[in-house]
């Protein structure tokens, strides 16, 4: 049969009958990164538009955020350099930037939702995502089990409304349930980094949380870019240990990815639109050969047709803007 598809394409109204995907506001979870100090506001080169700031200006950011309607935020700590060790100790510190972050934000914005990502890579001086492990010349996977767990209890102390652990630990979802409940926090979710590559991507992110490792990479406990099955089964065993949300990070390249666990998971699932996905689109924007608006909108709503309930975005502001303006 001749069908005339173009009859259901034809005038606005009809367009937005049959259209099957759509961006909100509600859909956006905004990463800040936090520094000690007053008074600091530093942007990131690669990134316009993110910067690090002191507590003082997050709490500005939140009221600009809650302005907009954006009503999630995902917390990164960036602790000077003497703060850091080898265990990340200063991660489970209740004074640390992060707990102390939770506290004043959930003062002032009470209805803001507070999220703090859970890992070491902040915190190391080696920059790994957690504890050495000399024999192997990597990160011991157990030995970082139990700090993960005391990271958690302490945000959790603190008023944080969700955990994102982003370590990609094995068992780390277990872990962290296991001694969130024992202490009584079995309302707080966890929305798991279940599916994280160890991805190029991340560049300007490291530049910004200065959590680049001083040697080596994250291939031995981050997911390889090549592997599809492998990247499934990371999510499904995730959701078994009882995480609440699923993620795959980096968003843009792994797509497939996203729509396969949408498929073999009925749990809601995040992507995590990554700083080095932002950059290039800010870099197209600044050498004027894109309509950046256009294609970032264009960027996220592919997030939403693969099957992603949340996004985490650096773009959140822009795009709760032009979605207001709509
Ligand atoms: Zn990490």
């Amino acid at each position: 049969m001749f069908r005339r598809k173009r009859r259901l394409r034809l005038n606005s109204v009809m367009r937005n009958l049959v259209c099957e995907n759509t961006l909100n506001i509600h859909d956006f979870i905004y990463p800040l990164f936090i520094v000690e100090g007053r008074d600091i506001k530093n942007e990131i080169d690669s990134m316009p538009g993110v910067f690090q700031m002191s507590l003082d200006n997050i709490l500005r950011e939140c009221e600009s955020l809650q302005n907009l309607g954006i009503e999630a935020i995902l917390l990164f700590g960036v602790p000077p350099q003497y703060k850091k060790d080898s265990n990340g100790s200063y991660a489970w510190n209740s004074d640390g930037i992060i707990p102390q972050s939770i506290r004043e934000i959930k003062k002032h914005f009470p209805q803001l939702y507070v999220i703090a990502d859970v890992c070491f890579c902040e915190y190391t001086d080696h920059g790994h995502c957690g504890i050495l492990d000399s024999k192997i010349q990597s990160v011991d996977n157990d030995a970082t089990l139990l700090n993960l767990a005391r990271q958690s209890i302490v945000l959790a102390q603190s008023g944080v409304d969700m955990l994102a652990p982003s370590a990609m630990m094995d068992g780390q979802i277990i872990t962290m349930r296991n001694a969130l409940d024992a202490d009584g926090f079995v309302n707080l979710p966890i929305m798991s980094y279940s599916t994280k590559f160890a991805s190029a991507y991340y560049g300007p992110f490291r530049e910004v949380a200065q959590s680049s490792p001083n040697f080596g990479d994250r291939k031995s406990y981050q997911e390889d870019g090549a592997n599809a099955r492998e990247a499934i089964l990371e999510s499904l065993n995730d959701e078994s240990e009882g995480a609440d949300i699923l993620m795959v990070k980096p968003a843009l390249a792994y797509l497939d990815i996203v729509k396969s666990i949408r498929e073999k998971s009925l749990l809601p699932l995040a992507v995590y639109n990554v700083s080095g996905e932002y950059a290039l689109l800010k870099a197209g924007q600044k050498l004027g050969i894109i309509d950046y608006e256009k294609v970032m909108l264009e960027t996220l709503l592919s997030f939403k047709r693969a099957g992603a309930d949340i996004i985490i975005t650096y773009h959140a502001k822009e795009a709760a803007k032009l979605l207001a303006a709509k």
